[in-house]
């Protein structure tokens, strides 16, 4: 089954169906957020659905997207594509997976503004698969952990380098904050898509290609020309998604409509020679193939219209 996320002109926030014409059925529902918390949450929906077999779905190209979820909270792997461990000098696979947080400010929608905040010269993307959990998930052992997912959505993990102590984002004289709560979860920090599919469809560990693109902006060189920026493939994680689950689970409560944000294979811009950088005027798409993509433009925090 695969949703789609968007805002009804009329109606308000509204949940749809995908259909295999890639148009969009409009359910009784209004988040996927809500249909999680509820027990038998996406079961119950399948059931919903029957009656609207046969209908003339909406040219999606018409809606505006909504985030796929809401999360209450977002957690983050680092390092966890041994292609990506290898492209930065002297780092070494990690014994267990490395996590940090996004805060729910950090998501925005397909199209929405990425902020780049005040104080940062280094802004950079990750494209990352996004696991949504289905059911509290507390102590979860690895074999059970799957059961604890919902689906998958395309987030971008977008990164202010030089706060992350990043050395090739750094000038002469700069250090990074020493942690990465600014560098990771400054406002705007998470586009999502509005698809979601569930877990029956999707096979991470068979390998699903994840793909970004940078195109730069008016004046920029190779202005709007879509420049690859990464190509890998989630056959490619050092820990799988059951191993996250059950390592997360055991200090963090997962509950229904949380998001894991996997980790991110090699080809960011931090790591290109020289390096590349996100400016206002670009734009950044994040790709994943069975599920979609989310682009968003890059604006300065002086040209950000939420002032106060
Ligand atoms: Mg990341």
């Amino acid at each position: 089954m695969r949703l789609f996320s968007y805002d009804d002109p009329d109606e308000g926030p509204t949940l749809g169906l995908v259909d295999a014409a890639d148009r969009i059925v409009p359910l009784p529902a209004y988040s996927l957020s809500a249909e999680l918390i509820q027990e038998d949450g996406l079961a119950d929906l399948r059931r919903r659905l029957k009656p609207l077999a046969g209908s003339i779905g909406l040219n999606r190209s018409n809606l505006r997207p909504l985030p796929a979820v809401e999360p209450g909270k977002i957690v983050c792997v680092g390092l966890n594509y041994r292609d990506h461990v290898a492209e930065g000098a002297g780092r070494e696979v990690p014994e267990r997976p490395l996590l940090f947080a996004k805060f729910p400010s950090t998501v925005i929608a397909d199209g929405e503004p990425i902020v780049r905040p005040e104080g940062t010269h280094a802004l950079d993307l990750e494209v990352e698969l996004g696991v949504v959990i289905g059911q509290r998930a507390r102590r979860v052992p690895v074999q059970q952990a799957m059961e604890h997912v919902a689906g998958y959505v395309v987030v971008n993990d977008a990164s202010a380098r030089d706060w992350q102590g990043n050395k090739a984002a750094l000038r002469d004289g700069e250090k990074g904050d020493g942690q990465w709560l600014r560098a990771k979860s400054s406002d705007t920090f998470l586009p999502m898509g509005p698809v979601f599919v569930t877990s029956d469809e999707l096979d991470p560990v068979a390998g699903i290609r994840l793909r970004s693109w940078r195109i730069p902006g008016p004046g920029r060189p190779g202005a709007g020309e879509a420049q690859p920026m990464q190509d890998g493939s989630t056959a490619d994680m050092i820990f799988s998604i059951p191993e996250l689950i059950a390592f997360i689970s055991r200090h963090i409560t997962l509950e229904p409509g949380d998001v894991i944000a996997t980790g991110t294979p090699s080809g960011v811009g931090v790591f290109r020679d020289p390096p590349i950088f996100l400016e206002p005027g670009d734009r950044v798409r994040c790709e994943i193939d069975g599920i979609g993509s989310v682009e968003n433009p890059i604006i300065d925090w002086t040209e950000d219209s939420r002032q106060h």
